[in-house]
């Protein structure tokens, strides 16, 4: 397909969330050359723009969005075996993460099985620093390819310039939003390293040491209980982050609410379960309002099924 710009496109069918009112100018890009004029044209028409990738993290107002609207689908992935036991995967933005995942596991590679079942696009991931399962992508991305959409600047950020942090990344400030990220490096292992301390994979999994498939598997299995199927209704997922309190807090909290899920994070602070907060605290699971709803099956995640509206989700929250 050669390059085109289509106006007044409804993006609605572009989000999980299945809102959202028109984009002035919508750009699908397949390429690094379409990317750059894209962002030619973002530039000459002077309007913001927005990297759309599978939509699943996006609330797009009833208004629509006046600006250009960037749907990356750059594919492509390659591995390279360093020889000790560790492979470097590096994939382009617009690759669906569960498939890239599926792969992995298929060649046996450790790393990416705790974050099966997410979705979106490997480049959305290092904005938000995705994460389930007791894993985050941090922990294997080594760097991360970008493209400078204003000024046509390529620059590869090192994991450490990423300043990566709970649900939080350099990409979320207002800086970091300049940039389109092209292409993930992930540094995968072939050595069993399975993480299972999560309860939900703990309890499943006892004395026995799983693969990197039977936790994949799990995973999807406990993933579609606690989710509702994204394909059939609207939905982000979690809507809202785990609130982060000092030690001395949590303990208080814990005094009241001794089942209360905590985990202690390596900076000494302590991340509660909103879903506990949510559920057996305010009694709010299951709560609805029109078409929206607290899921009945985990407080955390919002559901729309079927409002068109996207001010009546965002009242909920
Ligand atoms: C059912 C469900 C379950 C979920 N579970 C989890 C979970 O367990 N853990 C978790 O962390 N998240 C979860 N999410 C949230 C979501 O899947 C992730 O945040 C995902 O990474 C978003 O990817 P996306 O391609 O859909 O991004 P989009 O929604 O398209 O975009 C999200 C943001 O990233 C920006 N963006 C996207 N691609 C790029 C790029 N290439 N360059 C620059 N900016 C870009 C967009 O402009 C936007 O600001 C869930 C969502 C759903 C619907």
């Amino acid at each position: 397909m050669t390059f085109t710009v289509r106006e007044n496109v409804p993006l609605s069918q572009y989000t999980t969330l299945k809102v959202g009112g028109r984009a002035r100018y919508f750009i699908e890009v397949k390429t690094m050359e379409d990317l750059e004029k894209a962002g030619q044209f973002a530039s000459q028409t002077a309007l913001p723009f927005l990297v759309l990738g599978g939509g699943s993290n996006l609330l797009i107002s009833d208004h629509g969005f006046a600006g250009v609207v960037i749907f990356n689908q750059i594919k492509g992935r390659e591995y390279k075996d360093n020889g000790d036991g560790t492979s470097i995967l590096s994939v382009q933005a617009g690759e669906v993460f569960d498939e890239v995942i599926a792969d992995t596991v298929s060649r046996g590679l450790w790393g990416l099985e705790n974050l099966s079942s997410i979705p979106g696009t490997v480049g959305a991931t290092p904005i938000q620093n995705v994460g389930a399962y007791g894993v985050e992508v941090s922990e294997l991305i080594i760097a991360v390819e970008t493209y400078h959409l204003l000024t046509g600047i390529k620059k590869v950020f090192e994991k450490s310039e990423c300043n990566f942090g709970y649900r939080d990344s350099f990409f979320k400030t207002t800086e970091g939003k300049g940039y389109v990220i092209t292409a993930v490096h992930f540094k995968l292992s072939t050595i069993p390293a399975p993480k299972i301390k999560y309860a939900d994979l703990a309890k499943r999994f006892n004395e026995i040491k799983p693969n990197q498939l039977e936790i994949r598997e799990a995973i999807v299995d406990i993933r579609s209980k606690k989710f509702p199927d994204w394909h059939l209704v609207g939905t982000a997922g979690s809507f809202f982050k785990n609130p982060i309190i000092s030690l001395a807090e949590s303990e208080i909290l814990s005094s009241f609410y001794p089942d209360l899920p905590i985990y202690k994070t390596e900076d000494g602070m302590v991340k509660i379960s909103l879903g506990y907060v949510l559920d057996k605290i305010c009694n709010l699971k299951g709560y609805r309002e029109g078409d929206v709803q607290l899921y009945t099956e985990q407080a955390l995640v919002l559901v729309n099924y079927g409002s068109e509206n996207a001010d009546e989700i965002k009242k909920i929250c």
